[in-house]
């Protein structure tokens, strides 16, 4: 055996498309519970975010991220020198326990807890105990993974690294403690929604920031992930709606039996005996959990993905059906970024958020006319006017309910209404065809009411006729956009089991 293979091995979980596969779904449907990170990514995740940086990517950064490292120094109030930046806390979790307990012995606290600590022991040549007072270096897990509980920082000899990664859930830190040689480690993974990006960082005396920074892979952060974590420390931090989002979940888990502990953190653990039977019976709805020894850990997204999660739950209770009723779309170019999630037979709650509020309003009467449940998560380049926006938002919207419809049998297929809205009268004919035809004529038009339209007519495949006027050219879009809601209910019923063409595909 090399020394390689006589090394711990880090296990990292399945891939969506993994996951789909292994139940037959379309890897879009995979919503992931397992890794304690929000539903949508940090707003400050556009391309021009990262702009400067590529400019300049061709250069190693001499200063190592000053000013991000300012910025993480101002808002702890600790000095520069305090800060060191790493490739997520994962990074220093390795490098500490290498640095502090070579061939010697690690703790944890509470005793079960985050398992990359184990890890990180091991690859040291290290062996885990029990009591931390005996430890040459211990690690606490404030607030800890899995349980969410809020563990006390312990007095002790050994090196404490107190892990920081949920703090900005609980609300509390344990800075305090860096003075008497404690070293705190916090991530832009969790609350500032930039996993992807993989930045962490350790905050210490510094003396031992020093001692860690002459240790690290020399500039481990990327210039594009120093960028957006620097954007992101622009607006204070509100987790109180993901708080918020975290309490009705464990509501709704109790309604069902299912017991969550109290938690500090993005996420609730629930103590029971054979956790993964949960984990299984729930994949075939896309909804990915995971096990852990005595309970079972799930990631508080949104109100919409943990709605998927509480009725998988329920589905699985009654023995019905577990496909989820959802779909799921991405689109990001270099100007948009959009997460569409559509339920065609929905009830009407609709939440269209991409920054560009009249057409976000336009698509809310759309959907709600439709009768469909949507979400629209996005952002666009607003600072180029409103055209790629409104324009990226339509083409994702459309291409959902392309996919939502699949082979679109048994569709009613033909649909038409008309709309007045005080003296505009707007006259929406559709046709499911599969063939993207947009005769548009809205006039006056606020701007992008009939663009926005053919975009949507493009991605959706199928032919739309408008005819609106007025005198207001709000109002004509807006009942234009209700008309084609109030069209497309009609034209989405479904009415029996054949496709609606003699060609019989549409
Ligand atoms: N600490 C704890 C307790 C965690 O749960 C995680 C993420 N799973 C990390 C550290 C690592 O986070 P990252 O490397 O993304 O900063």
């Amino acid at each position: 055996m090399n020394t390689a293979q006589a090394l711990p091995a880090y296990q990292w979980p399945p891939s969506n498309e993994r996951l789909a596969a292994q139940v037959g779904l379309d890897p879009r449907a995979i919503i992931r519970f397992d890794g304690n990170v929000p539903a949508a990514p940090a707003p400050v995740a556009r391309p021009s975010t990262v702009a400067a940086a590529l400019a300049e990517i061709n250069e190693y950064d001499r200063g190592r991220y000053e000013p991000l490292r300012a910025a993480i120094a101002h808002r702890h109030g600790v000095d520069l020198a305090s800060v060191a930046l790493g490739a997520g806390s994962d990074e220093f979790i390795v490098l500490l326990a290498r640095l502090f307990a070579t061939g010697g012995t690690v703790a944890t606290v509470p005793a079960n807890s985050y398992s990359m600590y184990r890890f990180a022991a091991a690859m040291a040549g290290a062996h885990m105990v029990e009591d931390p007072a005996t430890a040459d270096l211990v690690f606490v897990c404030r607030p800890n993974n899995p349980t969410g509980e809020l563990p006390d920082v312990p007095d002790v000899a050994g090196q404490v690294v107190i892990d920081e990664a949920y703090a900005d859930y609980a609300g509390v830190d344990a800075l305090d403690r860096l003075a008497s040689g404690a070293i705190v480690l916090r991530t832009f993974s969790k609350a500032y929604g930039l996993a992807g990006a993989r930045v962490g960082y350790a905050l210490a005396r510094p003396d031992l920031v020093e001692v860690i920074t002459s240790h690290q892979a020399p500039l481990s952060v990327s210039s594009v992930s120093a960028a957006l974590a620097l954007a992101a420390l622009a607006t204070p931090l509100d987790v109180s709606a993901q708080v918020a989002e975290r309490e009705r979940l464990a509501t709704e888990l109790r309604g069902l039996g299912l017991v969550p502990l109290p938690s500090h953190t993005n996420f609730l653990f629930i103590p029971m005996e054979d956790p993964q039977q949960l984990v299984d019976a729930l994949l075939p709805a896309g909804v990915v959990l995971r096990a852990f020894a005595g309970g079972l850990r799930i990631s508080v997204r949104d109100t919409l993905d943990d709605d998927v999660l509480l009725e998988a739950i329920r589905g699985w209770r009654s023995g019905a059906d577990l496909a989820s009723p959802w779909t799921r779309r991405r689109r990001a170019t270099a100007e948009t970024r959009f997460l569409v999630r559509l339920r065609v037979r929905g009830e009407g709650r609709v939440l269209v958020e991409s920054g560009e509020g009249f057409y976000d309003h336009m698509l809310q009467q759309l959907a709600f006319h439709a009768g469909w449940d949507l979400r629209v998560d996005g952002v666009g380049d607003l600072e180029t006017g409103d055209h790629h926006t409104v324009e990226d938002m339509m083409r994702t919207v459309g291409a959902a309910l392309d996919d939502a419809l699949g082979d679109r049998r048994g569709l009613a297929r033909y649909g038409e209404a008309r709309v007045p809205m005080d003296e505009a009268l707007a006259h929406a004919v559709v046709d499911l065809s599969g063939r993207p035809v947009a005769q548009l004529s809205i006039d006056p038009d606020p701007g992008m009411a009939a663009h926005a339209l053919e975009s949507f007519v493009q991605t959706a495949r199928l032919t739309l006729h408008v005819t609106a006027t007025g005198a207001n050219a709000h109002h004509v879009a807006e009942a234009s956009f209700k008309a084609v809601g109030r069209a497309l209910a009609v034209a989405l019923r479904q009415v029996g089991t054949q496709v609606a063409s003699t060609k019989g595909s549409l």
